[in-house]
């Protein structure tokens, strides 16, 4: 399935195969993922059942069989190592969910509170408060977070609740794939036989009529069935321009919510809660700076939290005003400034590499080069309101776990190596020129 936060997500068509793989395959398969040498990298695997393979796979389970079987020579699991438990979490990850957004984790304040209360009722009672539930605002406000939290909460109450999270791209990407490959009934299956469906950013639908239609249909089984419908959008259903009024009209038919730019007071707790959670020692007085610095977009106000922390672990310098003042120089908050372009971003990046700008775009998996291409995705991650199948689209039509990993690995390394911070920081300063 694809490689998401190190983790290899393998899809298997029933129980009885995630058992075996996860009983008597999981040391070869944890020795082989240390010796690949992959982007997106992997030292852990999950296995998740997705019947939907069923009909394709079952008739020929001979091969994983056959394969089981020299394995029972495998050595046993090192005690300690980490990996995902089996198959009861499985129906978890099925659900495309991210566990790190949760309710406990979203910072309620005056800009949020009516769409975080109704995202609490729509997971309270699905189908039963507002149906469907509309939330629409700005980039970096907290739209993908609450719907995540949703299908969170959900399964914590209702043991056995099927959800589904999917954004726009992939439903597209699906649908369309459906079509290819003759398997349209799996596509319904997937979409229309849960009990919540979390849709985000549906405008992305715009212009595509056959997926609208594709769409339409799946939203009206759902509805007509009291099935729970969410979704999210940059702007309300009747600023939705290339949608049939039919469709916009649906969108009206729940309960229309936004979330807003955060005011300082949350800003700050925003902050307080993100230090906690990474577990990052910052007094209040330099959260209460960044919080002024950064106002219109919470994951640049992270962004630059974890700017400011990595450079002074990098130094092994005090977290203070003037530390943070520094860090954040070249910071500059898009409500003045220019609205940095993607190609802005890579373009500055391959200049500063000496790469061209197709290298970025392109296949070569160098290290220097794959360095580059993961700092270009994560500026375009933290600068711009392109979603992560974007950002991926754009380099050469690579998956968004691939951005995801890019993000989390340059986060990362920002804080262990001062090469990587100072490349980063020389092409935001870069940035930050050109746009003023
Ligand atoms: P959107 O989907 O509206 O573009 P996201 O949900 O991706 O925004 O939020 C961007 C980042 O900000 C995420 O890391 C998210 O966890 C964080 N975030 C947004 N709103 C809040 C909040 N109220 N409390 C805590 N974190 C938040
Ligand atoms: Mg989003």
């Amino acid at each position: 399935q694809g490689v998401m936060g190190g983790t290899l997500y393998l899809d298997v068509p029933n129980d009885l195969t995630a058992a075996q793989l996860n009983k008597r395959l999981r040391g070869p398969i944890l020795e082989a993922l240390a010796q690949v040498d992959a982007e997106p990298a992997a030292s852990t695997f999950r296995v998740v059942v997705n019947p939907e393979l069923g009909d394709a796979h079952l008739t020929a389970p001979v091969p994983v069989q056959s394969a089981l079987a020299p394995t029972s020579l495998a050595p046993a699991r090192p005690a300690g190592e980490e990996y995902s438990e089996p198959v009861a979490s499985t129906a978890r990850s099925d659900t495309r969910l991210n566990p790190k957004y949760t309710f406990d984790n979203f910072v309620i304040g005056q800009s949020n509170r009516f769409a975080h209360a109704a995202a609490v009722a729509v997971a309270e009672a699905p189908a039963k408060a507002y149906n469907p539930l509309f939330i629409y605002g700005d980039s970096g406000l907290g739209k993908t977070h609450l719907l995540h939290a949703i299908g969170d909460y959900a399964i914590n109450l209702y043991a056995g609740i099927k959800v589904r999270y999917v954004s726009s791209e992939e439903f597209t990407n699906d649908f369309i794939n459906s079509i290819v490959n003759n398997r349209a009934s799996a596509f319904q299956a997937r979409y229309r036989d849960v009990d919540i469906l979390l849709i985000d950013d549906i405008q992305f639908l715009q212009g595509r009529a056959e997926t609208q239609e594709a769409f339409f249909h799946t939203f009206n089984q759902l509805h007509d069935h009291d099935k729970q419908v969410v979704i999210t959008s940059d702007v309300p259903p009747r600023h939705l321009t290339g949608f049939e009024d039919r469709m916009r009209s649906r969108f009206e038919w729940g309960l229309i919510t936004d979330v807003q730019a955060p005011d300082l007071e949350t800003r700050i707790a925003i902050l307080r809660k993100k230090a906690q959670s990474e577990r990052l020692q910052v007094p209040d007085e330099v959260l209460e700076y960044i919080a002024t610095k950064v106002s219109s977009n919470i994951r640049e106000l992270e962004g630059a939290l974890i700017r400011v922390s990595a450079f002074a672990s990098l130094n092994r310098s005090n977290l203070d005003i003037s530390l943070a003042q520094t860090v954040l120089r070249d910071i500059v908050d898009q409500d003045d400034a220019n609205v940095i372009s993607p190609t802005d971003i890579i373009s500055a990046t391959a200049q500063y590499f000496r790469l061209t700008v197709d290298d970025l775009y392109g296949s070569s998996r160098s290290q220097s080069v794959a360095t580059a291409r993961q700092i270009a995705m994560y500026l375009c991650r933290e600068r711009t309101s392109l979603s992560l199948p974007k950002i991926g689209q754009l380099f050469g039509n690579r998956d968004h776990t691939t951005v995801m990993y890019a993000y989390k690995k340059i986060s990362e390394l920002m804080k262990e190596r001062r090469s990587i911070y100072n490349q980063v920081s020389e092409i935001t300063s870069q940035l930050g020129r050109s746009a003023r």
